[in-house]
């Protein structure tokens, strides 16, 4: 009698830790980024840029349960300038930090580069300074557009800086712009509703606060579940 009990009172353990545990496993979602802090012209402080960093990550915690995990490199001279604010112009400086990114320079100098291969290598987000044109900060960002989940092999980019040229702050935009463009490595589509995916979000956030749509938040948390 006694080890029947004790099977079931182990039994009933065994199903309460597997039901206890589960959740936990199946909620790992997580995704790693290699963030590249640009310098140049009007590029965020340290402290500046901590704060949009620790921002973008709660913000994806607290919305979507994804937990990113940034590995921060500086670039010390702006390699990528943004010289207009046309489409042209925004994909020519992601052509460049593509090209960096999978290029010589920092991998071969800090002797890690990833065997070859960049499949296996963490998406990657640009931080770089104001697009200048006319005289004026602007802010751009450019991300893969297709829905599709990069996790391993996405590469954005977005400006970002603390103030624009009339002294108005910047900062949260700054941010949502890294969120946004991080979400469609992410495999996040653009959606109409007034979110951090809609195709419009800097403008949308000069007035408003902007949180994920629920349909973002499956498909990061759907892409950040795979392996
Ligand atoms: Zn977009």
């Amino acid at each position: 009698m006694l080890r029947f009990v004790l099977y079931v009172v182990i039994w009933c353990a065994f199903v309460n830790i597997t039901v206890l545990v589960t959740p936990c496993v199946t909620n790992a979602q997580s995704a790693r980024v290699n963030v590249f802090r640009v310098l140049g012209d009007g590029a965020l402080t340290d402290g500046h840029f901590r704060i949009t960093l620790e921002s973008i990550v709660s913000l994806y915690k607290i919305e979507s349960g994804v937990t990113l995990v940034p590995r921060v490199r500086v670039v010390k001279r702006n390699i990528c300038p943004v010289y207009g604010i046309d489409f042209m112009s925004v994909y020519g400086a992601w052509f460049c930090v593509r090209d960096y990114y999978h290029g010589k320079g920092l991998w071969e100098r800090s002797g890690k580069k990833f065997r070859g291969s960049f499949k296996r290598a963490p998406m990657a987000h640009f931080f770089l300074p104001p697009a200048i044109y006319l005289d004026k900060y602007w802010m751009t960002g450019l991300g893969g557009m297709g829905g599709r989940c990069v996790k391993r092999t996405g590469i954005s980019l977005s400006n970002a800086y603390a103030v624009n040229q009339d002294g108005d702050t910047r900062m949260y935009q700054s941010m949502i712009a890294g969120a946004h463009e991080i979400g469609h490595s992410l495999s996040a589509a653009h959606v109409d509703s007034i979110t951090i995916m809609n195709p419009d979000p800097l403008r949308l956030s000069l007035t408003q606060e902007l949180h994920f749509d629920p349909t973002s938040v499956a498909q990061i948390r759907a892409c950040a579940s795979t392996p």
